[in-house]
């Protein structure tokens, strides 16, 4: 059939998380297609390869399912992270044996782990099967260098104590985090030191912190002139610390193909001004509270912007009443359960990207040139949007931490008047987003990144 015999198998770790999946896949794609004589065995639970492999394949890339280690008749209690718990319980011996399946099913020993960066035991493995161990963290340098830090950082807030309680005072700005000139200790991601330190999602983020120098190479979704101190500590603790993104800008044969518009998002648009809409979207996980959604919408009303609004319809319910018929018939908004976004915020109708301030939604902004109001509601989402307003100087994060009508007016006007662009939000991203375009053109830092994490990749051939 023309193709040659695989050389090599590399075995690739996908954590079931949110987007964490999908974007390592479009990693291994940019792999395969840089590496056409590897194989990849692609492992997962079958919950989240199902819908990864719905609309791809490749006999290069193979997928490998394992169990998620819920109990039969299991019954879930609504506990945070419950199912992640009880995968993890599981996690190490499910990898284990399944490369043993993948080694003989393929033919070729596994000679370089590709793992998503939670999965700290699996330096063990690589150290035992003696190959390459790369570690990708999905998110940014910033959540990254809090894990990294973690040990550093629990040390030297122990000092920092609120009046007579032991917990340091979470108000605090501090500036003995090497990268950061400045971060507010609660804007740390959950688990580093505060939240529960003990449970076993905060107890991997902690050991990953700590091992993850053993990697043999560290890429990340992100370009290193967006966060060059970082970049420069990241690069003296790690090895082969690389920035290989934005991974929305790569346009490649292996990248998977823009999305189809299913709810008219595009053409929508095209009937609003310039710079007047504000996309909503708080990513795949994360729901405001009902009356945060209330307050949104009376905000948008009363300060009479346009939106393009994705939700989930069941969210649709907490809509003050005759919100919808109201918009829709004035023709002022959207609401949709999916939107194209990365096509969206490259529309030149998008004025502000209301967000949850996931990473990838930060990144897709950046390269869209899109200035963001921010409602971090957990996991990395606070120091992102600390990036966001206080380094980058790209947006503000919503007043008192949470939608209110006012809060929501003003954090608009803001960024939509002409207030706004004295503020210097356009004019910084644009700055911003031209270094993301230019990071990934040919000879572009990414790019050059990217080459090296190959060599690392296909080093071996056994
Ligand atoms: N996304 C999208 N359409 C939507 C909502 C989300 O395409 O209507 C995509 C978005 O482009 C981003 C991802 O979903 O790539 C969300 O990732 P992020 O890291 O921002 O948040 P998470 O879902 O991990 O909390």
């Amino acid at each position: 059939n023309g193709r040659s015999r695989p050389e090599r198998h590399v075995a690739v770790f996908a954590f079931p998380s949110s987007s964490h999946p999908s974007l390592l896949l479009t990693l291994i794609r940019r792999l395969s297609s840089a590496s056409p004589t590897t194989v990849f065995s692609f492992f997962n639970t079958a919950k989240f390869n199902r819908p990864v492999f719905s609309d791809f394949s490749s006999p290069d890339i193979r997928r490998y399912d394992i169990s998620d280690g819920v109990p039969e008749g299991y019954v879930f209690r609504g506990k945070p992270q419950e199912d992640t718990n009880l995968f993890l319980a599981v996690a190490e011996e499910e990898l284990r044996k399944g490369v043993k399946v993948a080694e003989a099913d393929i033919g070729l020993k596994v000679s370089c782990l590709v793992v998503d960066a939670f999965y700290w035991f699996s330096g063990d493995m690589a150290e035992e099967m003696n190959v390459p161990w790369v570690s990708f963290w999905t998110a940014g340098a910033c959540s990254l260098a809090a894990h990294v830090y973690t040990d550093l950082i629990r040390s030297k807030s122990s000092q920092i104590i609120k009046g007579s309680s032991a917990v340091p005072d979470e108000d605090e700005i501090v500036d003995f985090i090497p990268g950061f000139s400045k971060l507010r200790l609660s804007d740390l991601p959950s688990g580093v030191l505060f939240g529960n330190l003990e449970s076993p999602f905060s107890t991997m983020l902690h050991k990953m912190g700590k091992n993850m120098a053993k990697a043999t190479a560290v890429p990340i979704n992100s370009f290193q002139q967006l966060d060059p101190n970082l970049t420069k500590n990241l690069s003296s603790e790690l090895n082969n610390f690389l920035n290989i993104g934005p991974f929305n800008l790569i346009t490649s044969t292996q990248n998977p193909p823009s999305e189809v518009d299913e709810f008219s998002c595009i053409s929508w648009l095209e009937s609003q001004e310039p710079r007047s809409v504000a996309y909503i979207s708080f990513g795949t996980v994360c729901k405001p509270a009902p009356h945060e959604l209330v307050a949104i919408a009376e905000a948008l009303e009363e300060a009479k912007t346009p939106f393009l609004w994705s939700i989930s319809n069941d969210s649709k319910k907490h809509f003050p009443e005759g919100f919808l018929e109201r918009t829709t018939a004035n023709g002022s908004g959207k609401v949709v359960p999916w939107a194209p976004q990365v096509q969206v915020l490259e529309h030149i109708a998008i004025g502000v990207f209301v967000t949850h301030g996931g990473w990838n939604s930060v990144l897709e902004s950046v390269g869209a040139g899109v200035p963001m109001i921010c409602r971090p509601l957990r996991g990395d989402q606070q120091i992102n949007s600390w990036m966001v307003e206080k380094v980058w100087g790209i947006g503000v994060r919503i007043e008192g931490g949470s939608f209110t009508r006012r809060g929501t007016r003003c954090a608009l006007e803001q960024v939509l008047s002409r207030d706004g662009s004295r503020k210097g939000f356009k004019e910084r991203i644009e700055a911003l987003k031209e270094l993301a375009h230019k990071a990934v053109e040919p000879n572009g830092s990414s790019n050059e990144n990217f080459k090296i994490l190959v060599d690392v990749v296909t080093r071996v051939t056994l």
